[in-house]
């Protein structure tokens, strides 16, 4: 039993130090270093099945959330496909995948489980998402990601952004933390109406590092060597975003147009309650006017006699 756990531990760290740059390995260096903090948590299964719970005959519910919702699970799944097939070291991944399923109540037997409440969900007045990590040791055992259907200001959210904000709990719940890269789907801050966000080659090499386990064929053993909630580095020369297929990226949808958001949006202003006011006013004005000075009808000429 000791001797397996040496070995384990000597091949974590081969593991570590294969794809994964130390802070000493990147100084010295003349690019900018990417960090990915790690939460010290891994799962110790490969399939990690989802629970989507919709919420029942609310008002402010709209179900398009779920696609949004299921298209960042696929993301994960594409990138995660991606990242195995393509870095050799890493090929045990191929097996990990999340398996969602939707209902509209609770059921036991899930790892994720997936909520939508309306608004801000901790105390923070921008808290659009939120993942809550149980644990026994370094094992993750039960997982609940919160999702807001709106924003702070009472904004129904655009499905692209519910797709950015699910791809950025679901890395949390797979063991990441945030990102000091403005451009990574774990950076802890997210600009509405914006692109849609990728995975990268930062985000896959955190994964790889929490399911470090699955390459030794081994049952899960947390080792703090690997699951010690360490920075991973990377310099930006080797970050690379990774694919997603095309059921998976974000539709080209009206809806997601940024010209037709804008139109929607002056609307929106034009729409507003003082602004109209003044619009029916003036309209009214112009209709007493005409009917006050009606505009002679021009009179056809006399005819030639
Ligand atoms: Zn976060």
């Amino acid at each position: 039993m000791r001797s397996f756990f040496l070995l384990f531990l000597l091949f974590s760290s081969l593991f570590l130090t294969a794809g994964i740059f130390t802070s000493s390995q990147v100084q010295g260096q003349n690019q900018d270093v990417y960090q990915l903090m790690m939460e010290g948590l891994a799962w110790d299964r490969s399939t990690i099945n989802v629970l989507l719970v919709t919420p029942n005959n609310e008002s402010w519910w709209n179900p398009v959330y779920i696609n949004s919702t299921l298209r960042a699970i696929g993301q994960w799944n594409d990138a995660i496909q991606s990242f195995a097939f393509n870095n050799t070291q890493y090929a045990y991944l191929v097996a990990l995948k999340l398996v969602p399923t939707v209902s509209n109540e609770s059921r036991p037997g899930f790892n994720i489980y997936v909520n939508w409440t309306q608004s801000t969900i901790a105390n923070s007045i921008d808290d659009i998402g939120l993942t809550t990590l149980s644990s026994e040791g370094n094992a993750i055992t039960d997982c609940n990601i919160n999702l807001a259907t709106h924003s702070s200001h009472g904004d129904a959210l655009a499905d692209g952004d519910e797709q950015n904000i699910a791809l950025h709990e679901f890395g949390h719940s797979l063991g990441l933390g945030h990102s000091n890269y403005t451009g990574d789907a774990m950076y802890p801050a997210l600009t509405l109406l914006g692109p849609p966000k990728l995975l990268s080659t930062l985000d896959l090499y955190g994964i790889a590092a929490s399911f470090a386990w699955m390459s030794f064929q081994f049952s899960f053993y947390p080792v703090s060597d690997w699951l010690s909630g360490d920075t991973l580095f990377m310099p930006s020369s080797e970050y690379q975003a990774l694919p997603v297929s095309a059921q998976n990226a974000r539709p080209q949808t009206f809806q997601n147009n940024p010209t037709v958001q804008n139109i929607v949006l002056i609307g929106e202003i034009l729409l507003h309650p003082d602004i109209i006011v003044l619009i029916i006013f003036f309209a009214a004005i112009y209709v007493v006017i005409a009917i006050v000075h009606p505009r002679k009808k021009a009179q056809a000429p006399n005819p030639p006699q």
